[in-house]
């Protein structure tokens, strides 16, 4: 019953702490190569959500597919990295005493990269990927530079595209945005839209800005709204927000 064309399927999934429900009953369908900006108060359990799909957390009940074949509650967490689900969390996380190409030949060669010599020799078809990657992440004249100079913004950017080097099919962004200054974060939605259709990407946002923009080019774009621990309301942006439910969540009762 796996629905047709989904990348990411979660179907009634509850998850308890002391019996307390971080997620309660939460279904939520992702489709191949969608762009889903989901928002929701704080403890609203977005995290608990990208727990569960990364293998983090187990949820009492429920199903979790990746494509229509691929039980994630069967698998452990370092196998669900390799099936093609990338998270990116709020802070980033680069290796800041090598350089921004260094950053991303390491994640392109992976474990072993780290394991055996970082200095293999690329061949040209993995310098061409880093070196595209470099343009799309806005890296491409800080390729030599340091990655711990990079800006907060840059640093974001640089994560990502580590990220990318693995070909993920599925991106979860966990507030990608947060500290990022305004024209980062225009760049940021540019390239996520860049991203959209090849790959399907999970954003967590509290930034109304930023989900304005990654909605702009198709209004009707669906963004989820969660809510103790369930989906409170899915639709349009202007669907969700003139909705009275998110309205009195947002606003106190
Ligand atoms: P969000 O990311 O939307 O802010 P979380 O998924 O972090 O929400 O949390 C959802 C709820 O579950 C919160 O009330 C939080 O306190 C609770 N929670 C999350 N993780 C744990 C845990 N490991 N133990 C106990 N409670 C937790």
């Amino acid at each position: 019953d796996v629905a047709h064309g989904a990348i990411l399927y979660l179907d009634d999934i509850t998850v308890s702490f002391d019996g307390f429900k971080a997620l309660n009953a939460l279904s939520l369908n992702i489709s191949a190569g969608e762009l889903r900006c989901i928002i929701g108060p704080n403890g609203a359990g977005k995290t608990t959500m990208m727990d569960v799909i990364t293998g983090k957390t187990r949820p009492d009940v429920g199903k979790a597919f990746f494509g229509s074949t691929i039980d994630l509650l069967r698998m452990r967490e370092n196998e669900i990295a390799s099936v093609g689900i990338g998270r990116k969390f709020q802070k980033p996380t680069v290796f800041e005493q090598l350089s921004v190409f260094e950053n991303l030949e390491l994640a392109l060669k992976g474990d072993r990269g780290v394991k055996q010599s970082m200095f293999f020799r690329l061949n040209s078809e993995q310098a061409d990927r880093i070196g595209d990657m470099l343009k799309l992440i806005h890296l491409k004249d800080s390729a030599q530079r340091t990655a711990g100079l990079l800006s907060h913004g840059q640093k974001q950017w640089l994560e990502i595209g580590m990220l990318l080097m693995q070909d993920p099919k599925l991106l979860l962004l966990d507030e990608p945005v947060a500290g990022m200054t305004d024209e980062e974060t225009e760049r940021t939605a540019e390239l996520f839209l860049s991203l959209e259709g090849n790959h399907s990407l999970v954003v967590v946002e509290h930034d109304m800005k930023f989900i304005h923009e990654l909605t702009r080019d198709n209004p009707a774009k669906k963004v989820t709204v969660l809510h103790e621990g369930s989906v409170l309301a899915e639709g349009s942006l202007a669907d969700v927000q003139a909705n009275e439910k998110v309205v009195e969540v947002y606003l106190g009762r």
